[in-house]
């Protein structure tokens, strides 16, 4: 078979698998949310913040108390540094995230009117969010299609073959141009919940993940 050929068909082959993948992606996790508890976008947005290199459980438990003092910006400048760090003690980092909160919220009173901006660009000038957490608040907050690559979606992409990407952008880019518009945040939650469920960064559940047949890295990781 002449290569050109060949390449065609390999890249017919691969994008079946890609579609079996996320067939089972669908039908393995039906049902996926956000597990940190917010009730408006500003909550949100500081969940997230909170949110890394912690679990959401522990988010949860410290903005449990957070939320009953903290409903908008101006309520964490009244709160203070001080005070923010010590009721975000639990959630590690505890400094930078509480200066990134503050500046934030200041930065919302003054050019947001108080308000969480729906665009991707405002977002990104909020001191404290990334491209990861704007895509979050965008599709979470306000169901505005984005696509948020946290590490379990990047390792899970890549190992399942989805994604070549080596950077979160890549493989945003990657599963935006896979998936349609309307299925990104399921997407995004469903990868996450495989990452944390089976596909763990070490020892990868290979032998009852559903994926084992059409996974390219079954066992070797
Ligand atoms: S087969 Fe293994 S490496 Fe592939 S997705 Fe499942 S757990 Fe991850």
């Amino acid at each position: 078979m002449p290569a050109e050929s060949k390449r065609n068909l390999n890249k017919k082959i691969n994008c079946s698998n890609q579609q079996k993948i996320l067939q089972i992606l669908a039908k393995e996790y039906p049902q996926v949310t956000t597990l940190l508890k917010y009730s408006s976008p500003f909550e949100l947005l500081l969940a997230v913040i909170l949110s890394a290199q912690t679990t959401d459980k522990q988010v949860n438990k410290v903005t449990e108390k957070l939320f009953k003092i903290i409903k908008e910006p101006r309520d964490v400048l009244q709160l203070g540094p001080a005070r923010l760090e010590k009721m975000i003690k639990g959630c590690g980092l505890y400094r930078q995230k509480s200066r990134q909160i503050l500046e934030t919220s200041r930065l919302l009173c003054i050019k947001f009117d108080g308000r969480v901006p729906q665009t991707r660009a405002e977002l990104l000038e909020l001191p404290g969010v990334g491209r990861k957490t704007a895509n979050v608040v965008l599709s979470v907050a306000f169901d505005i299609p984005a696509f948020a690559v946290d590490t379990h979606v990047q390792r899970v992409s890549r190992r399942l073959g989805l994604s070549k990407g080596k950077n979160a952008l890549a493989v945003e880019k990657e599963i935006c141009s896979l998936v349609p518009a309307a299925l990104w945040k399921k997407t995004h939650r469903r990868l996450i919940a495989h990452g944390r469920q089976v596909c763990r960064a070490r020892n990868p559940l290979c032998d009852s993940c559903p994926f084992s047949s059409y996974c390219p890295t079954a066992g070797k990781e």
